[in-house]
């Protein structure tokens, strides 16, 4: 089968053009062309990119609650009935649950 520019569509990502087909293309049936805007390979690699960034999230609210964990034994003494009055202790509660980085909760 032979392919001219009309068969083809550049995608944004990559640059690269690519045949109208498939095989290079996720379906789209919102797009005017049928298939998506960026190709099959820019596809995964952004899937991949956004499952590492859920995947590094995930991590973060880990040590958020092993962070919140520590927080709670260091104040353990000075609770009363299991709630911490000390505003040292909330100051630190709220820098914590508002970290965004790793870094903000070391
Ligand atoms: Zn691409």
């Amino acid at each position: 089968m032979e392919l001219d520019m009309k068969h083809e569509k550049r995608c944004p990502s990559c640059t690269k053009y690519k045949p109208l087909l498939p095989e290079f293309w996720h379906r789209n049936k919102a797009r005017p062309d049928g298939f998506s805007s960026i190709c099959k390979d820019c596809k995964k690699i952004a899937d991949q990119e956004r499952h590492r960034k859920n995947h590094s999230m995930s991590r973060l609210d880990r040590l958020k609650k092993k962070a919140i964990k520590d927080l709670k034994k260091r104040y353990k003494e000075e609770a009363i009935s299991g709630i911490y009055h000390d505003v040292k202790f909330i100051d630190e509660l709220h820098d914590i649950e508002n970290a965004k980085e790793e870094k903000d909760l070391v």
